[in-house]
Formats: structure tokens, sequence, C-alpha cells
């Protein structure tokens, strides 16, 4: 868990993220990050949410639009990355979490690092582009001057069965 059971050496960057801790819980922000991803969904996009989250509030969130956009790394991370700090005079997000509905890509882990997010937190696994887990860890990578805590699983099913349902009427799938 991201939330109040992490341990130490978890995601307690900051004290307003540890407060946050007391009153949600990772399953909260990932619902959260669902309703992007079923947005995504609605728009005829791969269906991938995300939101970042500092203190109790998020403050980016998005979805995959690489369709509407014809731009394929607009991706949901990107999206949300890119509306945390489009207000703010900072561009790093070392207070932050980020959580996305899919195991992220090679880009996506990246930017990740890039912005210094410290957590991030995703749904379900994604085993042919996965970054964190599935094809690489890279958030794990010695060779690289950043690392985070990377946590799987949440609302898992939820997440999968809302690729599976788009792939599906793609007459594709997802995760077989
Ligand atoms: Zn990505």
């Amino acid at each position: 868990m991201c939330g109040s059971e992490v341990p130490a050496s978890g995601c307690d960057v900051a004290s307003e993220v540890r407060e946050a801790k007391e009153t949600h819980d990772d399953g909260f922000w990932m619902r959260r990050a669902l309703e992007e991803a079923e947005a995504a969904f609605a728009e005829g996009e791969v269906p991938v949410g995300a939101v970042v989250v500092s203190g109790e509030g998020i403050i980016g969130q998005g979805h995959n639009r690489t369709e509407k956009t014809g731009r394929p790394f607009e991706h949901a991370e990107l999206v949300a990355l890119n509306d945390a700090v489009g207000g703010r005079d900072r561009w790093v997000l070392t207070e932050s979490r980020l959580y996305v509905t899919i195991e992220p890509c090679v880009m996506c882990v990246g930017a990740l690092l890039l912005a210094r997010v410290p957590c991030v937190v995703f749904g379900a696994r994604e085993p042919k582009t996965g970054a964190c887990e599935s094809v690489f860890a890279l958030q794990n990578e010695p060779k690289l001057d950043h690392h985070m805590i990377v946590i799987g699983g949440v609302e898992a099913d939820r997440c999968k069965e809302l690729m599976q349902r788009f792939f599906e009427s793609k007459r594709g799938g997802f995760g077989k």
C-alpha cells in the first residue's frame, strides 16, 4: 500500500502526504484515475487514466489521448504530469504520488523519474510494455540517478476489465 500501511521506506515523502494517508487510501485515488480511464473509453481512446496527488488533493489528472491528438506520447501519465506542473513554479513533483490504471511504459517511467515523482501506484500489469515490473523495472535501475517506489495491483481487476472490454470491442485482447 502507498497509504497508512506503507513501511518507513515507502512513500512518506512529506508531512502533507503522511497526513493524507490517514484519510485516503490508494483505492480511493485509483478510483479517481479509473474515472479518467472511463472518460478515455468514452472518447474511443485506450482507457488509461491517471491522477497526481499531493497532500489531500489532486494537482493533475488526465487520460490517454493519442487518437485525438495524433501524438503517440499523449499517455495518461504525461497528460496528468503536464497538468500538475502547469500551474506551478517548479517542475519537480517531489511531494506527490501518481496513480495510473495500467502499469507505465518506458516513456512514462522516464518522465516520472525526471519529474522526481517518488511514488507511483498502478492498477493492472501491462505484460507487453510495462516498465515497472513486466518487461523492465526501471525504477530500480542502479545506473539511473533517481529511483521511485512503485506499488502495483490496486483495483487491478477493474482497471484490467476496462482494458479488456475496450480491446474486445476492437477484436483484440489485453493481457493474453
Ligand atoms: Zn506510457
